[in-house]
Order: C-alpha cells, then structure tokens, then sequence
C-alpha cells in the first residue's frame, strides 16, 4: 500500500491527484476553486477506468489528461456514482473512448437533468443574477465561515456558467442492478448498487485486495453531509454494514480519503439529528431550535456545509413523522 503521509502530486488547479495504490488514483476536489466533488483513477492494467467526473467538461478535462498520463491509455470505463450533477456533468470529455455505466436508479435520476441544463443554456441570465446575489451577500456578510462557503458557491457557480455553452449532458451507456465484475489483466473492480443511501441507486467500487472502497457521496468526509434526497435510516444501516465489511480505506464524494472512524463518526452524526429532531418534535419546539444551538465536537467544526443542517433536520422530521 502506498497509503502514507506523502503529500499529494497536484496535477490540476482544480484537483490534488494522489496515488493511494499502486494504479489506483484519487482526484481530491480544492473546494476554494469551485470544485466540490472527488473523483478516481482505475489502472486495470490492459484498461483503465475513471470514477465520477466532476461537474464541467473544463474540470473534467483536467482528468482525462491525468487518467491518460498516468496509465498510458484512453479511459474504457466511466463509473457514475449517483446522479447528483457534480459527479457526471463532466462525462462529455470521456465520450469518444468510454463507455459508461451507473445503476438504474441513478440513471432514472439522471435523466431529468437534461431538460434543467437545456433551460439553463436558454436561460443563463437567471444564473448570472443568481451568482451576482450571491457576491453582493459575499461582500456584506462577516461571519468568516459563511464567508467561505459562499466563495465556494460563487466559483462553482462561475465555472458552471463557463461550461454551459460547452456542455452536452453523455447519459451512462449501460446501466445495472445488484453488481457487477469489470477486470483486467492487472486487477478486477466490483461495483454495486447500494440502494436508496444518498440517493436512489448510489454507486460503490471496490478494490478488494487493495481493500478500498470508493463509496461517492455515501461519504461526506470532516463535513456536514448533504442529505437531501437520502434515506438517511438506510444510510446510518449501510454506514454500519461498512464499518463491518473488509474493506479499510474509503473514498469519499467530498473530504479527504478515511477510514472505519470517519464512517462512525458519519453514523454518529445520523443519530445526533435524530434525536435532536425527535426531542424538538417532543417538547413542542420549533425546527428553528435545533439550529440556534452549537453542535458537539467533531461536527462543530465541520464548517463546510454548515448550512445543510436546515435541510438535514428538515429530511430526519419527515422520516421521524413517517415513523409514528
Ligand atoms: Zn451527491
């Protein structure tokens, strides 16, 4: 295992590419670049695949390059982890030499956003003021945390608008459900459809023998996750399934690569708004209470994406509703 405290080559301003195996890459997004998403690099030996694609062509390229410097061919497979629009609106780049392929949950999700990027190329005004509203907020607000966010916004929101007149949405080729074996003559990957988690069909690959698992946005890494169209009841049960699984090393959707620790502490942040939201509902308060307090450490000062907890509390009521 290459697995160390080496920092890692950065081969892109967008990403920090860094080996985590031999043959196996991972594309760490720099968030303060407008980047949010991971993305990965599979040399198979005689193929190679790519996990995930970021959202723009203009990052995505940046990948291709990468993938096709590091192992010396075009990539063959494109795994698309879920359909949340930063992890496959970047494909295009791949189209003339991959084929691609999600589950079929992830691709009934992913088809919807065809007609949402045809509106927005007609349409692009409405997100230019959307950026410029944002910047105004930008230049007023104080608070240091809300600051960064809102800068992350604003240069993920500017590469989309760069990207639009470019971009052409390459929906998976192949879709699957249950799992399926990719090989080559170097290693072979297992991929599988890991239900409603994160959003209906996510996506895992696993290197066995490497005992890593690239789990997309099953994982959130050091920060709030984004819960949205989860489940999050399956999610804390997949989490735990994890925890007990063989695999060691786990690539997140967004943070840093971890470990088992960082899927508990995920867990452990599930339960925490359970029972915030619970004790809410049963002391007659309002939503508004769980977020006028701090949370406990870690989760304090998992800053990035301090803003989803209104739409987390939002998800556990109902599912804390669905349950009585
Ligand atoms: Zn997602």
């Amino acid at each position: 295992m290459i697995l160390d405290d080496n920092p890692p080559q950065t081969q892109s301003k967008f990403f920090n590419l860094d080996e985590i195996a031999q043959g196996v890459y991972v594309a760490i997004a720099i968030k303060e670049k407008g980047v949010i998403g991971n993305a990965g690099i599979i040399d198979l030996g005689n193929r190679t695949l790519v996990f995930d694609t970021f959202e723009t062509p203009i990052i995505s390229e940046d990948l291709r390059i990468a993938s096709e410097k590091k192992t010396s061919q075009s990539a063959e497979f494109v795994i698309n982890s879920h359909s949340h629009p930063d992890h496959w609106f970047g494909n295009q780049v791949f189209s003339n030499t991959a084929v691609f392929i999600s589950s079929q949950d992830a691709f009934s999700s992913m088809t919807p956003y065809i007609e949402e990027v045809r509106e927005d190329k007609e349409n692009p005004a409405e997100l230019e003021e959307e950026v410029r509203s944002l910047l105004n907020q930008f230049d007023t607000e104080s608070d240091e945390i809300k600051r960064q966010q809102l800068a992350v916004s604003i240069a993920r929101w500017q590469l989309y608008l760069n990207s639009l007149s470019d971009l052409e949405l390459k929906l998976p080729d192949q879709t699957f459900k249950g799992n399926l074996k990719i090989h080559g003559n170097l290693r072979s990957v297992e991929i599988f459809d890991s239900g409603h988690v994160h959003t209906p069909g996510d996506v895992c690959l696993g290197l066995p023998r490497e005992k890593i698992l690239f789990i997309g946005d099953i994982g959130f890494f050091n920060e709030q996750p984004y819960m949205e169209d989860s489940n999050p009841s399956n999610w804390k049960a997949f989490l735990n399934e994890l925890r007990n699984s063989e695999y060691n090393f786990f690539v997140p959707g967004h943070g840093p690569i971890g470990t088992k620790e960082n899927l508990r502490q995920m867990v452990e942040y599930i339960e925490l708004l359970e029972t915030l939201v619970s004790d809410a509902v049963n002391q007659g308060k309002h939503m508004k209470s769980i977020l006028e307090q701090d949370l406990p450490e870690p989760f304090a000062t998992w800053t990035l994406g301090s803003s989803r907890l209104e739409v987390n509390c939002k998800i556990m009521f109902d599912q804390y509703l669905e349950s009585k």
